[in-house]
């Protein structure tokens, strides 16, 4: 299962794979952070298709295209916004990878790249999300045989060692 993983430092709307993921917001209309990194990749063609969608729950995933994106596909995720840790944020955070995941099997791609959800603008602490990526992203790949590449595109230095030690403790 681990050659299924990679942990790398960078920026996601660069990874040429099937599809990436954005940490967008329930509106899908864009915003700051990886979303509008995303967004302002993609170009103006990226926005008029997640208006018609209308919207995501926190916890679930939506997808479009990825129009001048390396990738074909951009699934739109929700994270929760951290309030301390007693409104379900652990659960919606797990929820957000499954839903991901799941809208990847349906699309039958091969390959997906995923930012660390939360853990910017929305304060999730960011051991404790990139534990549940990880402990996620093993439940699925246990059962799953279809995904190939799994990647985790850290923005900094302090992404990519959180995540360095979550892996150690999940996978080592
Ligand atoms: P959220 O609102 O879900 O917290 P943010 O975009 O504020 O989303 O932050 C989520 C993570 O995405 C943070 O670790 C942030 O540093 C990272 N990030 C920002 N821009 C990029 C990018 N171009 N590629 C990958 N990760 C990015």
């Amino acid at each position: 299962m681990e050659d299924r993983i990679e942990i790398i430092e960078g920026d996601i709307t660069r990874q040429k794979v099937d599809a990436i993921v954005n940490a967008a917001n329930t509106s899908l209309l864009g915003g700051g952070g990886v979303d509008g990194a995303i967004h302002r990749a993609a170009g103006a063609e990226l926005l008029e298709e997640t208006r018609k969608i209308g919207g995501c729950p926190t916890g679930e995933a939506r997808v479009s295209k990825g129009y001048c994106l390396p990738a074909k596909w951009v699934v739109h995720t929700v994270g929760p916004v951290w309030s301390g840790g007693r409104n379900d944020e652990d659960a919606l955070l797990a929820g957000c990878y499954r839903s991901c995941f799941r809208e990847a099997v349906k699309l039958g791609i091969k390959s997906i790249a995923f930012p660390s959800i939360s853990t910017g603008a929305y304060r999730f602490p960011l051991d404790r999300a990139t534990g549940i990526a990880l402990t996620e992203t093993r439940q699925f790949l246990l059962t799953n045989k279809t995904i190939a590449k799994v990647m985790f595109v850290c923005f900094g230095e302090r992404v990519l060692n959180s995540y360095k030690k979550a892996y150690a403790r999940i996978f080592g």
